[in-house]
């Protein structure tokens, strides 16, 4: 894609949420390092598919910057995808119209508005529209999608007097983070869409009208770091009651949860944008710009080896590769024949996520709260008594003893559990609030 539209379908969800945010991100993305990677990312893809496809297309490997074996292994999978979508279609239809890397064109309803969809296929009246995500920090959903929805309006303009579309499904592709999300509108409400939602937002955002509205679209903004509405949004949360009750309820845990991951982003977005400018040209009130904690490394690391190896020591160790790096070496099929009985996937640390959250809630385990006024008795795997506080932590493996009681206290009715004893069996990973 040549040029960057003011209102793309990428910034959508930022400029539809945040209408005036439009003028404040004239320019689009100056061309960061990641937005460097998704575009040889995307160059794979379009290179693969079009191969798979009987197109004649250069290999742009030579000239792509960011090119890995991670890269590699996303768009070999995305074009197998993109293969299996074809094939799909080819089902239904006989001839299905398969376009690639399509330039798309918004303007029927946003001014200035063009975009690249990476797959399209119009099979009789259903349209799939596919799009790659090479980036891992966003999980994407196709649902309620708009930057979907502008390709999916952009393709119909091209076909709907050319075939029947009644229905379009829109697909997000992410392969770093195990992500294909699905989603299917109609041709009706899509356009319903376009005039309710799209039209009139698109309007004030050209004009740089409108009312600005933080939340989680404020990832991608120009002026995250300095945004007063964004603060405000921010430090509505800080400023959050605390004193009355003592102790936060439920439901305000849950709020200030909901708000977490936005509320550690804004605040290190400051951190970023301070650090450049202190380094730069100001000086903030209370705050001065040191030097860093670093750790020793060599300067030379052959050197190294040589000066230790002639010293009588060996200077390397030698270690078990990994299992992804076993599986490159050996290749799939082999990896599964020779080693498939030695593999397990451990059950991953407890999470705490949203509700929306995609993943199945925590299975086959349980969660009891015990506890007890007096000191449980704490034992290791010989039933020797555990003295170092620093052995227990949330996270070990052990056996608790626990009783089950029925309570009837001021009109409070229920079953409680007690905790007897504690035997640790061994040491686990420490349980953490993190994602
Ligand atoms: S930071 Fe958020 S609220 Fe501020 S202009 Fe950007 S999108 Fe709007």
């Amino acid at each position: 894609m040549s040029g960057h539209a003011l209102l793309s379908p990428s910034s959508s969800e930022r400029w539809i949420n945040c209408p005036p945010s439009a003028k404040e991100n004239v320019g689009g993305d100056t061309g960061s390092t990641y937005t460097q990677q998704g575009t040889d990312a995307h160059a794979l893809c379009e290179y693969k598919v079009k191969k798979a496809l009987g197109h004649k297309v250069c290999d742009p490997i030579p000239d792509l910057e960011f090119y890995d074996e991670e890269m590699e292994e996303c768009a070999t999978a995305y074009c197998e995808f993109i293969m299996e979508q074809v094939q799909a279609a080819k089902e239904s239809c006989p001839d299905p119209l398969v376009l690639v890397e399509q330039r798309l064109d918004f303007t029927r309803w946003v001014a200035e508005s063009f975009g690249t969809a990476d797959y399209i296929c119009v099979a009789d009246w259903m349209m799939t529209v596919v799009d790659f995500k090479y980036g891992l920090g966003v999980l994407v959903d196709a649902e309620n999608n708009s930057q979907m929805r502008m390709y999916a309006l952009g393709a119909l303009n091209l076909f709907e007097s050319l075939y029947d579309i009644q229905t379009v499904r829109m697909i997000i592709f992410q392969p770093r983070r195990d992500n294909v999300s699905i989603a299917e509108i109609s041709k009706n409400d899509l356009l319903t869409w376009a005039d309710e939602v799209l039209i009139p937002v698109a309007e004030l955002a050209a004009k740089g009208e409108g009312e600005y509205k933080a939340g989680k679209h404020c990832q991608f903004c120009k002026i995250k770091a300095t945004c007063r509405k964004r603060a405000e949004y921010n430090l509505q949360m800080a400023q959050y009651d605390f004193a009355v009750p003592d102790t936060l309820a439920d439901d305000e845990i849950s709020m200030i949860l909901d708000r977490a991951d936005t509320f550690i982003g804004w605040v290190n977005d400051i951190k970023a944008y301070a650090l450049e400018q202190a380094i730069s040209v100001k000086q903030y009130p209370g705050f001065k710009v040191v030097e860093g904690r670093s750790n020793r490394r060599y300067t030379d690391t052959d050197a190294v080896a040589a000066v230790v190896s002639d010293a009588g020591y060996d200077p390397y160790e030698k270690k078990l590769m990994g299992v992804t790096a076993m599986t490159k070496l050996l290749g799939t099929k082999k990896f599964n024949t020779l080693l498939g009985s030695l593999i397990e996937k451990p059950k991953g640390k407890p999470t705490l996520v949203p509700e929306s959250d995609k993943r199945r809630a925590y299975a086959g385990c349980y969660f009891i709260n015990a506890n007890s006024a007096t000191k449980p008795g704490v034992v290791d795997a010989d039933c020797q008594p555990i003295l170092d506080t620093s052995e227990l932590y949330s996270g070990i493996y052990g056996r608790a003893s626990i009783n089950f009681y029925a309570f009837n206290t001021n009109g409070n009715k229920g079953i409680a559990c007690g905790l007897n004893n504690l035997q640790k069996l061994r040491d686990g990973n420490a349980i953490k609030l993190t994602e």
